[in-house]
């Protein structure tokens, strides 16, 4: 009774579309009202009344504080979208809007209880979730999620397939409404690979309009009067000329689209009666040509290209090795975007797909694989009311010219028997008596969607109705292989000696979900039960090789004091289990090996939330900690260094005026993308830095491994020269790599060998013992101490070294734990 998800939903930021895959056909379906493929993602409020879509849509200028749209942006944010006559809606809920609506497009009436919705590739854990919760707010019983650029191939594989894309690779570029996405695909034994991906979640057409309006429309708005601050007056909700801002999103696009097909547009501002400062009133008739226009978004579309470049480069990858780039979303009708990505890349550019049903087409596609989960598998017998349990396995989706079908059967199958055979009558397997296992070979027409009936008869030769789908093979037709993960997850653990945190990755980029692993970490200080003390098992996406504060923050896991059961001993281990979902759900479970106790939670997210003042205060502060590093290098004479570090400096100081401008209550998402790039500019920063740190792990390694060299050759026994020798055969490995940590822990095994020699060494052992005295009075048990103090002693006058070495370890366990980790640091997880 395999049953399929069969609904595919595209939820875009501008426009949202549902699709159907039956039986090896997909329909998009059209809006009752009106007959559009696609509904604005656009829900408008009023008292008792909500509107969704193009009627919501109309609302826009005439009451723009009731009309909550692009809320897509919004996702896994805390932010809420404001609206006046209900108060404020989440994301989620907006979204749940939409496709409740979306329900309605199904002309056949038939409950839609699963679905696949897509999401951008640069949608982080935090953003997938929360998609999956508007659909479960929908009233979806199971909600897939599948990548955009994916679903764009499939649409693509799926409909040529008279090209043959074995052994091929390709990029999928997604230009939408609100978000950029351009993904490498391949195609691996037939099945759809994404292999990278790279992508701006705050780059697409709304900003095209948006820069229409600042760099063309506001300008010649001042050459025609006298105006303070239009563009902030605006853009901030309170503003005198908020509603203009509507008004001109909206003829803005209208004239981007217009330019698609002409060489230039009209606005027309006549209804909004445009004046200025002094009274008077401003033309109303704007102009803008296609040229005007293409430098309006080269700078994006080149860093769209770049984006390509840099997957290419990581990639090993030349432009020819790619079939070409195939192009989707709202934004590529645009010719100049199709001219510039070609030229640019280099790469023959395809238009062969619609761009904007496209997703919901593939979405489709891979909704007709996914089996629906929500209903039992258990159905009567009605002729004998006997339980039967029947079980299908085979391939959905086929590059062979034959496929096995079986099936595990349940119950009592006494007296039944079945029968395969094709609807166009070219296989029959004729009669069999049912068993608990049964399996055919099915032959399979090329190309073509093959169906087969799969009956249960009884005795009489009466089919028995056990609620068996037909079996259904595609074909020639491709599947995925399987969701993969955008960024790194890492957990965060800290770094003791650099006083620092570090990251540990848990699972790679471009990962196949689900998966599973485990870690197992140290308690690094002792927490006592019933204290406040904390251990954070904290996880953040980004790269590995970063720092955690430039990647986001996902989900902690805490563990205090008031939850154990006993004192967690430091050293003590925790099992650590990281379970992730085909949908990127995050389950973190936590086994204490001190207490025996198990913790665990599931991640649906800590959203996101920016505040316009708490950025403002960390751009200056990034500010602050650039500059030093610019003193330092400077400082040092490291005048390459010193540059660099200034260009960032720059970049930062355009963010402050950039947040300078931003007002608390600002409507834009100007807050969001200056937090991205304050992200990214974090980034660069740690790049530039690490290296210093390589530098002075590199030259701390040298010194210590003279030091030790020879040491070990004048004091070493045979066991510590060969440590030696070993660790200076793989010095290559290390000493190269740009991962300062590889260097620091040659470095440690170099000071435990020396250590190693050293316990042996009686004027050392003397030397510490000395240094031990000095410390006498803050020792914990002064009876004891005075004892190994006077035994001590005696060890140097008999030159027992060994017990001089004991009672030298004994003194030390004798310190008071917060005088032995003086040097260390605040631990912040309290995890290593
Ligand atoms: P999303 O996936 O974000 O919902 P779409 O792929 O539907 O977005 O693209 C919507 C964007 O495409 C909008 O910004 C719209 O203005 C733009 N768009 C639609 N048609 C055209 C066109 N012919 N020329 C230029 N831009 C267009
Ligand atoms: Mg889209």
């Amino acid at each position: 009774m395999s049953k399929m998800v069969s609904f595919g939903i595209d939820l875009g930021t501008t426009n949202s579309l549902i699709a159907k895959f039956d039986k090896g056909q997909v329909e998009v379906f059209k809006n009752p009202n009106g007959f559009k493929e696609t509904l604005p993602s656009v829900v408008f409020f009023r008292n008792d009344r909500i509107l969704i879509g193009d009627q919501a849509r109309t609302y826009v200028e005439k009451d723009p504080k009731n009309v909550a749209s692009r809320f897509k942006r919004k996702m896994g944010t805390t932010e809420t979208i404001k609206i006046q006559s209900v108060g404020s809606k989440t994301p989620i809920e907006l979204s749940a809007f939409i496709l409740k609506e979306l329900k309605n497009f199904v002309h056949s009436g038939e409950a839609v209880e699963a679905v696949v919705i897509t999401i951008p590739t640069s949608f982080d854990t935090v953003q997938s979730n929360a998609t999956k919760e508007a659909g479960v707010a929908a009233g979806f019983k199971q909600v897939v999620l599948l990548q955009e650029p994916i679903a764009a191939s499939l649409a693509y594989a799926n409909r040529e397939k008279n090209v043959d894309l074995r052994n091929s690779q390709w990029m999928v570029y997604d230009l939408g409404g609100g978000t950029f996405d351009v993904a490498l695909v391949k195609i691996v034994e037939g099945e759809l690979t994404v292999v990278d991906h790279e992508g701006d979640n705050y780059l697409g057409g709304c900003d095209f309009d948006e820069q229409i309006i600042e760099k063309v429309l506001v300008p010649e708005i001042l050459r025609r009067g006298r105006f303070t601050d239009l563009l902030g007056q605006m853009k901030s909700e309170k503003g005198k000329y908020n509603k203009l801002w509507y008004r001109l999103l909206h003829a803005a696009e209208g004239a981007k689209i217009e330019l698609s097909t002409k060489t230039s547009a009209e606005i027309d501002l006549e209804m909004v009666s445009l004046v200025d400062e002094d009274g008077v009133a401003i033309d109303s008739l704007l102009n803008i040509t296609r040229s005007e226009f293409e430098d309006v978004i080269t700078a994006a579309i080149d860093s769209t290209a770049d984006m390509m470049k840099k997957i290419l480069t990581r990639n090993s990858l030349r432009p020819e090795d790619l079939k070409f780039v195939l192009m989707v979303g709202g934004g590529t009708y645009i010719p100049y975007v199709r001219k510039r990505i070609e030229e640019l890349m280099g790469i023959p550019v395809n238009t062969s797909i619609d761009p904007s049903n496209a997703i919901a087409i593939g979405a489709a596609y891979f909704a007709g694989t996914k089996e629906f989960k929500a209903g039992g598998d258990t159905v009567k017998v009605p002729s004998n009311s006997r339980q039967l349990k029947i079980r299908q396995v085979y391939n959905r989706n086929s590059q062979e010219s034959e496929e096995t079908f079986s099936a595990k059967v349940e119950g009592d199958i006494s007296s039944l028997f079945y029968r395969i055979y094709s609807e166009d009558g070219a296989f029959d397997s004729g009669l069999k008596a049912l068993s608990n296992r049964i399996m055919e070979d099915l032959p399979l027409r090329e190309g073509a969607f093959n169906l087969f009936q799969f009956r249960i008869l009884d005795v009489q030769n009466n089919p028995i109705d056990v609620g068996l789908d037909s079996i259904q093979i595609a074909q020639g037709r491709y599947s995925v292989a399987g969701q993969m993960l955008p960024e790194d997850l890492c957990l965060v653990t800290d770094d003791i000696a650099n006083k620092d945190t570090r990251l540990n990755k848990i699972f790679t980029k471009n990962c196949v979900l689900p998966a599973k692993t485990k870690r197992t970490v140290e308690v690094a200080k002792t927490i006592v039960k019933g204290s406040d003390e904390e251990l954070r098992i904290m996880v953040v996406e980004g790269p590995a090789e970063k720092h955690s504060s430039t990647n986001k923050p996902i989900g902690s896991l805490l563990i205090t004091g008031k939850q154990i059961s006993r004192d967690l001993i430091k050293g003590t281990e925790i099992d650590l289990t990281f379970d992730i979902s085909e949908s990127r759900d995050l389950t973190i479970s936590a086994y204490l090996n001190g207490t025996g106790q198990e913790f665990s939670q599931v991640f649906n997210g800590t959203a996101r939330h920016v505040d316009s003042r708490q950025l403002a205060s960390e751009v200056l502060q990034l500010e602050a900690s650039v500059q030093s590093e610019v003193d330092e290098a400077a400082a040092n004479g490291n005048h390459e260094a010193a540059e660099k570090l200034e260009r960032l400096l720059g970049k930062v100081r355009g963010l402050i005026s950039e947040s300078g401008t931003l007002s608390a209550d600002d409507v834009t998402d100007d807050r969001f993308k200056l937090e991205d790039k304050k992200r990214r500019v974090a980034e660069e920063v740690f790049e530039l830095t690490s290296s210093k740190r390589l530098d002075g792990a590199r030259a701390t390694y040298a010194e210590s491994r003279q030091d030790v060299a020879s040491l070990v050759q004048e004091n070493g026994n045979d066991r510590e020269k060969h440590q030696l020798r070993e660790l200076l055969a793989r010095e290559q490995t290390f000493i190269h790599s740009t991962n300062p940590e590889r260097v620091e822990a040659a470095t440690s095994e170099l000071a435990r060998i020396k250590w190693q020699i050293l316990m042996r060494m009686p004027d050392f052992l003397v030397g510490m013992f000395e240094h031990l005295v000095k410390h006498r009075a803050s020792m914990n048990d002064q009876m004891q101490a005075k004892q190994l103090f006077e035994n001590g002693k005696r060890h140097i006058s008999s030159e027992s070294w060994d017990d001089l070495n004991q009672v030298n370890g004994r003194l030390w366990d004798l310190l008071p734990e917060d005088e032995r980790e003086a040097e260390d640091m605040r631990l912040y997880t309290g995890i290593v």
